[in-house]
Protein backbone atom coordinates (compact mmCIF):
# COMPACT_ATOMS: atom_id res chain seq x y z
CA UNK A 1 0.00 0.00 0.00
CA UNK A 2 1.81 3.73 -0.94
CA UNK A 3 1.47 6.37 1.67
CA UNK A 4 1.30 8.69 -1.61
CA UNK A 5 -1.33 11.46 -0.59
CA UNK A 6 -4.14 11.81 -2.53
CA UNK A 7 -3.56 15.19 -3.22
CA UNK A 8 -1.02 13.81 -5.09
CA UNK A 9 -2.92 10.83 -6.85
CA UNK A 10 -5.57 13.43 -7.71
CA UNK A 11 -2.92 15.58 -9.50
CA UNK A 12 -1.44 12.84 -11.27
CA UNK A 13 -5.20 11.90 -12.52
CA UNK A 14 -5.51 15.90 -13.43
CA UNK A 15 -2.54 15.86 -15.48
CA UNK A 16 -3.29 12.19 -17.33
CA UNK A 17 -4.50 13.13 -20.62
CA UNK A 18 -7.03 10.16 -21.83
CA UNK A 19 -8.09 9.70 -25.65
CA UNK A 20 -10.97 7.43 -26.11
CA UNK A 21 -11.39 5.99 -29.40
CA UNK A 22 -15.19 4.61 -30.43
CA UNK A 23 -17.72 6.10 -28.88
CA UNK A 24 -19.86 2.38 -28.42
CA UNK A 25 -21.07 1.70 -25.07
CA UNK A 26 -17.67 0.26 -24.02
CA UNK A 27 -15.72 4.05 -25.00
CA UNK A 28 -18.33 5.58 -23.16
CA UNK A 29 -17.77 3.99 -20.02
CA UNK A 30 -14.33 3.89 -20.20
CA UNK A 31 -14.40 7.70 -20.85
CA UNK A 32 -16.62 7.70 -17.94
CA UNK A 33 -14.50 5.73 -15.62
CA UNK A 34 -11.72 7.92 -16.23
CA UNK A 35 -13.47 11.55 -16.30
CA UNK A 36 -14.60 10.85 -12.91
CA UNK A 37 -11.68 10.51 -11.24
CA UNK A 38 -10.56 14.04 -12.97
CA UNK A 39 -8.68 12.74 -16.01
CA UNK A 40 -9.58 14.76 -18.59
CA UNK A 41 -11.02 12.61 -21.88
CA UNK A 42 -11.45 13.40 -25.48
CA UNK A 43 -14.14 11.00 -26.82
CA UNK A 44 -13.65 10.36 -30.51
CA UNK A 45 -16.42 8.83 -33.08
CA UNK A 46 -16.58 8.79 -36.43
CA UNK A 47 -20.38 8.58 -36.93
CA UNK A 48 -22.91 11.37 -36.54
CA UNK A 49 -24.25 10.15 -33.28
CA UNK A 50 -22.63 8.44 -29.85
CA UNK A 51 -23.86 5.00 -29.14
CA UNK A 52 -22.44 2.33 -31.56
CA UNK A 53 -24.56 -0.31 -32.42
CA UNK A 54 -27.27 1.20 -29.68
CA UNK A 55 -29.58 2.69 -31.29
CA UNK A 56 -33.62 3.84 -30.17
CA UNK A 57 -35.48 5.35 -32.59
CA UNK A 58 -39.44 5.72 -33.27
CA UNK A 59 -41.43 4.38 -35.73
CA UNK A 60 -45.11 4.92 -36.08
CA UNK A 61 -45.03 6.56 -32.87
CA UNK A 62 -43.57 4.04 -30.98
CA UNK A 63 -40.17 3.82 -29.27
CA UNK A 64 -38.16 1.39 -30.31
CA UNK A 65 -34.83 -0.36 -30.16
CA UNK A 66 -33.40 -0.90 -33.59
CA UNK A 67 -30.24 -3.65 -32.57
CA UNK A 68 -29.55 -4.26 -28.98
CA UNK A 69 -32.47 -4.08 -26.93
CA UNK A 70 -32.25 -6.65 -24.25
CA UNK A 71 -29.66 -7.56 -21.02
CA UNK A 72 -29.41 -10.08 -18.53
CA UNK A 73 -31.29 -9.40 -15.24
CA UNK A 74 -27.78 -11.08 -13.12
CA UNK A 75 -25.69 -9.42 -15.10
CA UNK A 76 -23.83 -7.35 -11.64
CA UNK A 77 -21.61 -4.87 -13.51
CA UNK A 78 -24.60 -3.86 -15.39
CA UNK A 79 -27.01 -3.93 -12.68
CA UNK A 80 -24.23 -1.08 -10.75
CA UNK A 81 -24.01 0.92 -14.01
CA UNK A 82 -27.71 1.44 -14.18
CA UNK A 83 -27.92 2.20 -10.60
CA UNK A 84 -24.98 4.54 -10.48
CA UNK A 85 -26.80 6.02 -13.92
CA UNK A 86 -30.11 6.85 -11.65
CA UNK A 87 -31.71 4.52 -14.31
CA UNK A 88 -32.68 1.71 -12.44
CA UNK A 89 -36.46 2.45 -12.35
CA UNK A 90 -36.33 1.98 -16.10
CA UNK A 91 -35.44 -1.32 -15.83
CA UNK A 92 -38.52 -3.49 -17.69
CA UNK A 93 -38.27 -7.26 -17.39
CA UNK A 94 -39.58 -9.19 -19.97
CA UNK A 95 -42.79 -10.19 -20.13
CA UNK A 96 -42.35 -13.54 -21.88
CA UNK A 97 -39.49 -14.98 -22.27
CA UNK A 98 -40.05 -18.16 -23.66
CA UNK A 99 -38.59 -19.24 -26.84
CA UNK A 100 -39.72 -20.98 -30.00
CA UNK A 101 -38.28 -23.00 -32.34
CA UNK A 102 -40.36 -23.25 -36.03
CA UNK A 103 -39.97 -25.86 -37.98
CA UNK A 104 -40.31 -26.94 -41.99
CA UNK A 105 -43.44 -27.88 -42.67
CA UNK A 106 -44.86 -28.21 -46.16
CA UNK A 107 -47.56 -26.43 -44.65
CA UNK A 108 -44.99 -23.23 -43.48
CA UNK A 109 -43.51 -22.82 -40.79
CA UNK A 110 -44.57 -24.90 -37.01
CA UNK A 111 -43.17 -22.92 -34.20
CA UNK A 112 -42.84 -25.23 -31.06
CA UNK A 113 -42.75 -23.43 -27.63
CA UNK A 114 -39.65 -25.27 -26.31
CA UNK A 115 -39.40 -26.67 -22.30
CA UNK A 116 -37.62 -25.72 -19.31
CA UNK A 117 -33.97 -25.69 -20.88
CA UNK A 118 -30.52 -24.66 -21.05
CA UNK A 119 -28.92 -23.52 -24.11
CA UNK A 120 -31.80 -25.76 -25.82
CA UNK A 121 -31.32 -28.88 -23.44
CA UNK A 122 -34.16 -30.18 -22.11
CA UNK A 123 -34.40 -31.26 -18.53
CA UNK A 124 -37.01 -33.73 -19.99
CA UNK A 125 -36.80 -35.43 -22.93
CA UNK A 126 -40.23 -37.39 -23.15
CA UNK A 127 -41.71 -33.65 -22.60
CA UNK A 128 -44.65 -32.76 -25.49
CA UNK A 129 -42.60 -30.28 -27.13
CA UNK A 130 -39.37 -32.06 -27.62
CA UNK A 131 -41.22 -35.39 -29.37
CA UNK A 132 -42.89 -32.35 -31.59
CA UNK A 133 -39.27 -31.12 -32.63
CA UNK A 134 -37.06 -34.40 -32.73
CA UNK A 135 -39.65 -37.07 -33.34
CA UNK A 136 -40.47 -40.23 -31.59
CA UNK A 137 -37.00 -41.88 -32.68
CA UNK A 138 -35.18 -38.85 -31.88
CA UNK A 139 -36.64 -39.30 -28.42
CA UNK A 140 -35.63 -42.24 -27.92
CA UNK A 141 -32.10 -41.47 -29.07
CA UNK A 142 -31.83 -38.49 -26.72
CA UNK A 143 -32.77 -40.91 -23.76
CA UNK A 144 -29.77 -42.78 -24.39
CA UNK A 145 -28.12 -40.25 -22.49
CA UNK A 146 -29.70 -41.84 -19.13
CA UNK A 147 -27.87 -45.08 -20.13
CA UNK A 148 -24.56 -43.99 -20.91
CA UNK A 149 -21.55 -43.65 -18.82
CA UNK A 150 -21.11 -39.96 -17.43
CA UNK A 151 -18.59 -37.98 -18.86
CA UNK A 152 -17.27 -34.88 -17.42
CA UNK A 153 -17.47 -31.53 -19.66
CA UNK A 154 -13.61 -31.03 -19.13
CA UNK A 155 -13.14 -33.96 -21.67
CA UNK A 156 -15.64 -32.53 -24.33
CA UNK A 157 -15.84 -28.85 -24.07
CA UNK A 158 -17.95 -27.89 -27.17
CA UNK A 159 -21.66 -27.63 -26.34
CA UNK A 160 -22.66 -28.45 -30.04
CA UNK A 161 -20.13 -31.81 -29.99
CA UNK A 162 -21.27 -32.53 -26.08
CA UNK A 163 -25.04 -32.79 -27.27
CA UNK A 164 -24.71 -34.48 -30.07
CA UNK A 165 -22.90 -37.80 -28.40
CA UNK A 166 -25.33 -37.96 -25.22
CA UNK A 167 -28.47 -36.91 -26.67
CA UNK A 168 -27.86 -37.28 -30.52
CA UNK A 169 -27.78 -34.73 -34.22
CA UNK A 170 -32.00 -34.07 -33.88
CA UNK A 171 -31.21 -32.35 -30.18
CA UNK A 172 -28.14 -30.33 -31.21
CA UNK A 173 -29.90 -29.78 -34.50
CA UNK A 174 -33.34 -28.49 -33.68
CA UNK A 175 -32.66 -27.51 -30.03
CA UNK A 176 -29.86 -25.94 -29.38
CA UNK A 177 -28.07 -25.10 -32.78
CA UNK A 178 -31.50 -22.70 -34.13
CA UNK A 179 -30.77 -20.65 -30.70
CA UNK A 180 -27.05 -19.91 -31.26
CA UNK A 181 -26.96 -19.58 -34.70
CA UNK A 182 -30.15 -17.33 -33.97
CA UNK A 183 -28.69 -14.84 -31.47
CA UNK A 184 -25.38 -15.04 -32.89
CA UNK A 185 -24.57 -16.48 -36.00
CA UNK A 186 -22.36 -19.63 -34.53
CA UNK A 187 -22.26 -23.28 -34.72
CA UNK A 188 -23.22 -24.55 -31.27
CA UNK A 189 -19.75 -26.75 -32.58
CA UNK A 190 -17.87 -23.39 -31.41
CA UNK A 191 -19.61 -22.65 -28.21
CA UNK A 192 -17.84 -23.42 -24.84
CA UNK A 193 -20.47 -25.76 -23.06
CA UNK A 194 -18.24 -24.55 -19.24
CA UNK A 195 -19.17 -20.86 -20.14
CA UNK A 196 -22.91 -21.28 -21.68
CA UNK A 197 -24.17 -22.97 -18.73
CA UNK A 198 -22.19 -23.11 -16.08
CA UNK A 199 -22.64 -25.60 -13.28
CA UNK A 200 -23.57 -27.66 -16.26
CA UNK A 201 -20.19 -29.91 -15.83
CA UNK A 202 -20.45 -30.38 -11.62
CA UNK A 203 -24.30 -31.19 -12.47
CA UNK A 204 -23.68 -33.74 -14.83
CA UNK A 205 -21.14 -35.61 -13.05
CA UNK A 206 -23.58 -36.01 -9.88
CA UNK A 207 -26.39 -36.39 -12.10
CA UNK A 208 -24.86 -39.04 -14.66
CA UNK A 209 -26.96 -37.65 -17.43
CA UNK A 210 -26.97 -34.10 -19.89
CA UNK A 211 -30.57 -33.88 -19.10
CA UNK A 212 -30.37 -34.97 -15.61
CA UNK A 213 -27.88 -32.15 -15.16
CA UNK A 214 -29.94 -29.68 -16.76
CA UNK A 215 -32.83 -30.62 -14.72
CA UNK A 216 -30.22 -29.91 -11.64
CA UNK A 217 -29.78 -26.76 -12.64
CA UNK A 218 -33.53 -25.33 -13.11
CA UNK A 219 -35.03 -24.03 -10.46
CA UNK A 220 -38.03 -26.72 -8.92
CA UNK A 221 -41.02 -24.53 -9.39
CA UNK A 222 -41.84 -24.66 -13.01
CA UNK A 223 -43.47 -21.06 -13.27
CA UNK A 224 -39.83 -20.00 -11.48
CA UNK A 225 -38.20 -22.18 -14.61
CA UNK A 226 -39.98 -20.40 -16.83
CA UNK A 227 -39.35 -16.46 -15.02
CA UNK A 228 -38.07 -14.66 -17.52
CA UNK A 229 -33.92 -13.52 -17.29
CA UNK A 230 -33.67 -10.19 -18.95
CA UNK A 231 -35.18 -7.07 -19.30
CA UNK A 232 -34.94 -3.86 -21.31
CA UNK A 233 -35.07 -0.16 -20.33
CA UNK A 234 -38.41 1.47 -20.51
CA UNK A 235 -37.52 4.31 -23.69
CA UNK A 236 -34.79 2.57 -24.93
CA UNK A 237 -31.01 1.02 -24.74
CA UNK A 238 -30.31 4.81 -25.68
CA UNK A 239 -30.74 5.64 -22.19
CA UNK A 240 -27.73 4.50 -21.03
CA UNK A 241 -26.03 6.30 -24.08
CA UNK A 242 -27.57 9.77 -23.08
CA UNK A 243 -26.99 9.26 -19.31
CA UNK A 244 -23.39 8.43 -20.05
CA UNK A 245 -23.12 11.19 -22.57
CA UNK A 246 -24.61 14.00 -19.53
CA UNK A 247 -22.05 12.74 -17.01
CA UNK A 248 -19.09 13.24 -19.35
CA UNK A 249 -20.09 16.51 -20.58
CA UNK A 250 -20.84 17.15 -16.48
CA UNK A 251 -17.08 16.49 -16.29
CA UNK A 252 -15.67 18.38 -18.77
CA UNK A 253 -15.30 15.65 -21.39
CA UNK A 254 -14.64 16.69 -24.86
CA UNK A 255 -16.93 14.41 -27.12
CA UNK A 256 -16.13 14.45 -30.99
CA UNK A 257 -18.99 13.18 -33.11
CA UNK A 258 -17.92 12.60 -36.98
CA UNK A 259 -13.93 12.63 -36.62
CA UNK A 260 -11.99 9.57 -36.96
CA UNK A 261 -9.09 8.44 -35.15
CA UNK A 262 -6.99 7.51 -38.24
CA UNK A 263 -3.26 6.86 -36.95
CA UNK A 264 -1.57 6.98 -33.62
CA UNK A 265 2.21 7.91 -33.26
CA UNK A 266 4.36 7.28 -30.19
CA UNK A 267 6.32 10.32 -28.40
CA UNK A 268 8.67 10.49 -25.87
CA UNK A 269 6.24 11.22 -23.14
CA UNK A 270 3.00 9.31 -24.62
CA UNK A 271 0.91 9.27 -28.06
CA UNK A 272 -0.18 11.42 -30.61
CA UNK A 273 -3.97 10.82 -31.91
CA UNK A 274 -4.06 11.87 -35.42
CA UNK A 275 -7.95 12.37 -36.85
CA UNK A 276 -9.08 11.78 -39.92
CA UNK A 277 -11.34 14.68 -42.43
CA UNK A 278 -14.80 14.47 -40.60
CA UNK A 279 -17.57 13.17 -41.65
CA UNK A 280 -20.09 16.10 -43.87
CA UNK A 281 -23.01 14.52 -41.78
CA UNK A 282 -24.80 16.85 -39.52
CA UNK A 283 -24.26 15.45 -35.52
CA UNK A 284 -26.99 13.74 -34.73
CA UNK A 285 -26.25 12.99 -31.27
CA UNK A 286 -28.05 12.66 -27.94
CA UNK A 287 -26.42 15.26 -26.38
CA UNK A 288 -24.48 18.00 -27.62
CA UNK A 289 -20.56 16.94 -28.46
CA UNK A 290 -18.23 19.16 -30.22
CA UNK A 291 -17.59 19.01 -33.82
CA UNK A 292 -14.36 20.79 -34.59
CA UNK A 293 -13.63 19.58 -37.93
CA UNK A 294 -17.51 19.84 -39.16
CA UNK A 295 -16.90 24.02 -37.72
CA UNK A 296 -13.98 23.96 -40.07
CA UNK A 297 -11.36 23.86 -37.46
CA UNK A 298 -7.82 21.59 -38.68
CA UNK A 299 -7.78 18.89 -36.88
CA UNK A 300 -5.19 18.77 -34.70
CA UNK A 301 -3.35 15.63 -33.17
CA UNK A 302 -4.51 15.04 -29.98
CA UNK A 303 -1.47 14.42 -27.13
CA UNK A 304 -2.78 11.18 -24.78
CA UNK A 305 -1.16 9.57 -21.49
CA UNK A 306 -4.00 6.85 -22.15
CA UNK A 307 -5.40 5.86 -25.44
CA UNK A 308 -8.36 3.47 -25.01
CA UNK A 309 -9.27 1.84 -27.98
CA UNK A 310 -12.61 0.80 -28.28
CA UNK A 311 -13.67 0.93 -32.08
CA UNK A 312 -13.73 -2.65 -32.62
CA UNK A 313 -11.06 -5.13 -33.91
CA UNK A 314 -10.73 -4.13 -36.96
CA UNK A 315 -9.89 -0.01 -36.27
CA UNK A 316 -7.60 -1.41 -33.39
CA UNK A 317 -5.61 -3.81 -35.64
CA UNK A 318 -4.89 -0.83 -38.19
CA UNK A 319 -4.09 1.56 -35.58
CA UNK A 320 -1.56 -0.95 -33.74
CA UNK A 321 -0.25 -2.46 -36.93
CA UNK A 322 2.41 0.53 -37.44
CA UNK A 323 3.84 0.09 -33.75
CA UNK A 324 4.56 -3.52 -34.70
CA UNK A 325 1.52 -5.15 -33.17
CA UNK A 326 -0.49 -7.82 -34.96
CA UNK A 327 -3.92 -8.33 -34.23
CA UNK A 328 -6.32 -10.67 -35.42
CA UNK A 329 -9.01 -9.45 -37.09
CA UNK A 330 -11.81 -12.48 -38.20
CA UNK A 331 -14.28 -11.41 -40.35
CA UNK A 332 -17.48 -11.11 -38.47
CA UNK A 333 -21.01 -12.75 -39.65
CA UNK A 334 -23.39 -9.57 -40.67
CA UNK A 335 -26.85 -9.68 -40.03
CA UNK A 336 -29.93 -7.19 -41.43
CA UNK A 337 -31.81 -6.61 -38.95
CA UNK A 338 -35.62 -5.32 -40.06
CA UNK A 339 -37.93 -3.80 -37.11
CA UNK A 340 -41.62 -3.75 -38.18
CA UNK A 341 -44.56 -2.07 -37.03
CA UNK A 342 -47.56 -3.71 -38.65
CA UNK A 343 -51.26 -3.75 -38.31
CA UNK A 344 -52.16 -6.80 -36.05
CA UNK A 345 -54.99 -7.51 -38.36
CA UNK A 346 -57.04 -10.95 -37.72
CA UNK A 347 -53.92 -12.11 -36.65
CA UNK A 348 -53.50 -14.58 -33.56
CA UNK A 349 -50.33 -13.74 -31.65
CA UNK A 350 -50.18 -16.71 -29.66
CA UNK A 351 -46.58 -17.75 -30.75
CA UNK A 352 -44.00 -17.39 -28.25
CA UNK A 353 -42.08 -13.47 -27.94
CA UNK A 354 -38.61 -15.03 -29.18
CA UNK A 355 -38.65 -17.65 -32.48
CA UNK A 356 -35.55 -19.79 -33.94
CA UNK A 357 -36.04 -21.25 -36.88
CA UNK A 358 -34.35 -24.52 -37.74
CA UNK A 359 -32.06 -23.63 -40.45
CA UNK A 360 -34.34 -23.54 -43.90
CA UNK A 361 -37.50 -23.50 -42.65
CA UNK A 362 -37.89 -19.61 -42.96
CA UNK A 363 -35.91 -16.65 -44.81
CA UNK A 364 -35.62 -15.08 -40.93
CA UNK A 365 -32.69 -16.27 -38.48
CA UNK A 366 -34.60 -14.83 -35.83
CA UNK A 367 -38.04 -13.35 -35.08
CA UNK A 368 -38.85 -11.48 -31.68
CA UNK A 369 -42.33 -10.62 -31.22
CA UNK A 370 -41.34 -6.87 -29.50
CA UNK A 371 -44.48 -6.14 -28.02
CA UNK A 372 -44.99 -9.85 -26.49
CA UNK A 373 -41.53 -9.75 -24.82
CA UNK A 374 -42.07 -6.28 -23.43
CA UNK A 375 -45.06 -4.98 -21.49
CA UNK A 376 -43.82 -1.31 -22.19
CA UNK A 377 -44.13 -1.49 -26.12
CA UNK A 378 -47.56 -3.58 -25.79
CA UNK A 379 -49.06 -0.36 -24.21
CA UNK A 380 -47.71 1.98 -27.13
CA UNK A 381 -48.60 -0.21 -29.74
CA UNK A 382 -52.21 -1.06 -28.32
CA UNK A 383 -54.41 -3.63 -29.80
CA UNK A 384 -54.33 -2.70 -33.21
CA UNK A 385 -50.69 -2.85 -34.19
CA UNK A 386 -47.32 -5.05 -33.78
CA UNK A 387 -43.96 -4.44 -33.63
CA UNK A 388 -41.64 -7.21 -34.56
CA UNK A 389 -38.13 -7.74 -35.33
CA UNK A 390 -36.65 -9.81 -37.56
CA UNK A 391 -32.94 -10.66 -38.48
CA UNK A 392 -31.41 -12.32 -41.57
CA UNK A 393 -27.98 -13.28 -42.55
CA UNK A 394 -27.20 -10.63 -44.94
CA UNK A 395 -26.58 -10.74 -48.60
CA UNK A 396 -24.80 -8.16 -50.86
CA UNK A 397 -27.32 -7.37 -53.02
CA UNK A 398 -30.32 -6.90 -50.59
CA UNK A 399 -31.54 -3.70 -50.15
CA UNK A 400 -33.87 -1.96 -47.38
CA UNK A 401 -37.09 -2.30 -49.64
CA UNK A 402 -36.47 -6.10 -50.33
CA UNK A 403 -35.87 -7.16 -46.87
CA UNK A 404 -38.73 -5.52 -45.36
CA UNK A 405 -41.05 -6.92 -47.62
CA UNK A 406 -38.90 -10.36 -46.67
CA UNK A 407 -39.52 -9.36 -42.86
CA UNK A 408 -43.05 -8.89 -43.78
CA UNK A 409 -43.56 -12.03 -45.75
CA UNK A 410 -42.26 -14.13 -42.67
CA UNK A 411 -44.39 -12.45 -40.09
CA UNK A 412 -47.41 -13.74 -42.17
CA UNK A 413 -46.27 -17.02 -42.33
CA UNK A 414 -46.27 -17.35 -38.80
CA UNK A 415 -49.52 -15.03 -37.82
CA UNK A 416 -51.79 -15.49 -41.06
CA UNK A 417 -54.19 -12.40 -41.15
CA UNK A 418 -51.46 -9.88 -39.90
CA UNK A 419 -52.08 -6.67 -41.42
CA UNK A 420 -49.41 -4.67 -43.83
CA UNK A 421 -46.82 -2.57 -42.70
CA UNK A 422 -46.88 0.81 -41.31
CA UNK A 423 -43.49 1.68 -40.72
CA UNK A 424 -40.27 -0.24 -40.77
CA UNK A 425 -36.46 0.40 -40.34
CA UNK A 426 -33.18 -1.66 -41.49
CA UNK A 427 -30.14 -1.72 -40.10
CA UNK A 428 -26.98 -3.71 -41.34
CA UNK A 429 -24.80 -4.79 -38.46
CA UNK A 430 -21.78 -7.09 -37.89
CA UNK A 431 -22.54 -9.93 -34.73
CA UNK A 432 -19.20 -10.29 -32.75
CA UNK A 433 -19.32 -13.38 -31.13
CA UNK A 434 -20.02 -14.12 -27.43
CA UNK A 435 -17.49 -14.77 -24.85
CA UNK A 436 -18.53 -18.13 -24.66
CA UNK A 437 -16.97 -19.04 -28.09
CA UNK A 438 -13.93 -21.70 -27.92
CA UNK A 439 -11.11 -19.84 -27.45
CA UNK A 440 -12.00 -16.50 -26.64
CA UNK A 441 -10.43 -16.42 -23.38
CA UNK A 442 -7.50 -16.99 -24.89
CA UNK A 443 -7.62 -14.43 -27.83
CA UNK A 444 -8.92 -11.94 -25.79
CA UNK A 445 -5.55 -12.37 -23.68
CA UNK A 446 -2.90 -12.38 -26.62
CA UNK A 447 -4.38 -9.38 -27.50
CA UNK A 448 -4.26 -7.60 -24.58
CA UNK A 449 -0.52 -8.76 -23.90
CA UNK A 450 0.37 -7.67 -27.41
CA UNK A 451 -1.08 -4.26 -26.87
CA UNK A 452 -0.06 -3.90 -23.25
CA UNK A 453 3.51 -4.05 -24.28
CA UNK A 454 2.97 -0.23 -25.62
CA UNK A 455 3.09 1.82 -22.73
CA UNK A 456 -0.44 3.27 -22.36
CA UNK A 457 -2.37 1.57 -24.47
CA UNK A 458 -5.39 -0.42 -24.33
CA UNK A 459 -8.34 -2.08 -25.61
CA UNK A 460 -12.19 -2.37 -24.30
CA UNK A 461 -15.23 -3.42 -26.50
CA UNK A 462 -17.11 -6.38 -27.90
CA UNK A 463 -14.51 -7.82 -29.70
CA UNK A 464 -12.37 -8.41 -26.64
CA UNK A 465 -15.55 -8.60 -24.01
CA UNK A 466 -17.70 -10.65 -26.54
CA UNK A 467 -20.73 -9.20 -27.80
CA UNK A 468 -23.36 -7.72 -25.65
CA UNK A 469 -23.94 -5.07 -23.38
CA UNK A 470 -23.49 -6.38 -19.91
CA UNK A 471 -20.08 -8.35 -20.48
CA UNK A 472 -18.72 -5.19 -22.04
CA UNK A 473 -19.88 -3.42 -19.21
CA UNK A 474 -18.24 -5.78 -17.11
CA UNK A 475 -14.70 -6.10 -18.98
CA UNK A 476 -14.34 -2.23 -19.41
CA UNK A 477 -14.66 -1.43 -16.05
CA UNK A 478 -12.01 -4.31 -14.76
CA UNK A 479 -9.81 -2.83 -17.65
CA UNK A 480 -10.05 0.53 -16.82
CA UNK A 481 -9.67 0.12 -12.74
CA UNK A 482 -6.86 -2.18 -13.94
CA UNK A 483 -5.15 1.14 -16.12
CA UNK A 484 -6.73 3.70 -13.73
CA UNK A 485 -4.37 1.98 -10.65
CA UNK A 486 -1.04 1.30 -12.53
CA UNK A 487 -1.32 5.47 -13.76
CA UNK A 488 -1.84 6.64 -10.33
CA UNK A 489 -0.09 4.41 -8.02
CA UNK A 490 3.01 4.75 -10.62
CA UNK A 491 3.41 1.21 -12.42
CA UNK A 492 2.16 2.19 -15.96
C1 LIG B 1 -28.23 -6.59 -34.36
C2 LIG B 1 -27.60 -6.66 -33.02
C3 LIG B 1 -28.39 -7.00 -31.92
C4 LIG B 1 -27.81 -7.07 -30.68
N1 LIG B 1 -28.60 -7.37 -29.61
C5 LIG B 1 -28.06 -7.33 -28.38
C6 LIG B 1 -28.89 -7.45 -27.23
O1 LIG B 1 -30.12 -7.58 -27.32
N2 LIG B 1 -28.29 -7.41 -26.02
C7 LIG B 1 -26.94 -7.19 -25.87
O2 LIG B 1 -26.45 -7.14 -24.73
N3 LIG B 1 -26.14 -7.04 -26.94
C8 LIG B 1 -26.67 -7.10 -28.18
N4 LIG B 1 -25.86 -6.90 -29.26
C9 LIG B 1 -24.42 -6.72 -29.05
C10 LIG B 1 -24.10 -5.30 -28.59
O3 LIG B 1 -24.92 -4.40 -29.23
C11 LIG B 1 -22.66 -4.98 -28.92
O4 LIG B 1 -21.81 -6.01 -28.46
C12 LIG B 1 -22.22 -3.64 -28.30
O5 LIG B 1 -23.16 -2.62 -28.53
C13 LIG B 1 -20.85 -3.27 -28.88
O6 LIG B 1 -20.35 -2.13 -28.23
P1 LIG B 1 -18.87 -1.59 -28.50
O7 LIG B 1 -18.73 -0.30 -27.82
O8 LIG B 1 -17.88 -2.66 -28.22
O9 LIG B 1 -18.79 -1.42 -30.09
P2 LIG B 1 -19.61 -0.46 -31.07
O10 LIG B 1 -21.00 -0.28 -30.62
O11 LIG B 1 -19.38 -1.04 -32.43
O12 LIG B 1 -18.85 0.94 -30.95
C14 LIG B 1 -17.63 1.18 -31.60
C15 LIG B 1 -17.68 2.59 -32.14
O13 LIG B 1 -16.39 2.94 -32.67
C16 LIG B 1 -16.59 3.78 -33.77
N5 LIG B 1 -15.37 3.80 -34.58
C17 LIG B 1 -14.88 2.80 -35.36
N6 LIG B 1 -13.71 3.19 -35.91
C18 LIG B 1 -13.46 4.44 -35.46
C19 LIG B 1 -12.39 5.36 -35.66
N7 LIG B 1 -11.33 5.05 -36.44
N8 LIG B 1 -12.45 6.57 -35.06
C20 LIG B 1 -13.50 6.90 -34.26
N9 LIG B 1 -14.55 6.05 -34.04
C21 LIG B 1 -14.51 4.83 -34.62
C22 LIG B 1 -17.80 3.18 -34.46
O14 LIG B 1 -18.43 4.11 -35.32
C23 LIG B 1 -18.67 2.77 -33.27
O15 LIG B 1 -19.59 3.78 -32.93
C24 LIG B 1 -26.42 -6.82 -30.51
C25 LIG B 1 -25.64 -6.46 -31.62
C26 LIG B 1 -26.22 -6.37 -32.85
C27 LIG B 1 -25.37 -5.93 -34.01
Amino acid sequence: MSDKPAADLAARARTTRVVVIGGGIAGLVAAWECARIGMPVTLLEQAPRLGGWIETDELDGITVDLAPEAFSLSAPALAGLLDELGLRAEVEPARDGSVGVALATPGGPRVVTLPPNRAGIPANVWAEPVRRLIGGRGVWRAYLDRLRPPLTIGRERSLGALVRSRMGAHVRDRLVAPLTLGTWAVDPDRIDVDLAVPGLSAALTRAGSLAGAVGQLLPDDDAEARRPRRARLRGGLTQLVTALTERLLLLDADLRVNVRADSLTQTPDGWLVHLAPADPAEPTGPAEPTDPAAAGEPAQPLPADIVVLAAGAATSAALVRDHGIVLEAAPLPVRDVVTLVMDAGTAAFDAPATIYPVPGAMAAASVIDVGSAWAGVRADAGPGRRVLRLTFDAAPADDATDLIARAAADAAQLWPGIGGVRAAAQRRATLAPPASVLGHAQRTAATRAAIGRRHGLIAVGEDLAGGGVSAIVADTLAEVERVRHEVLWGSF
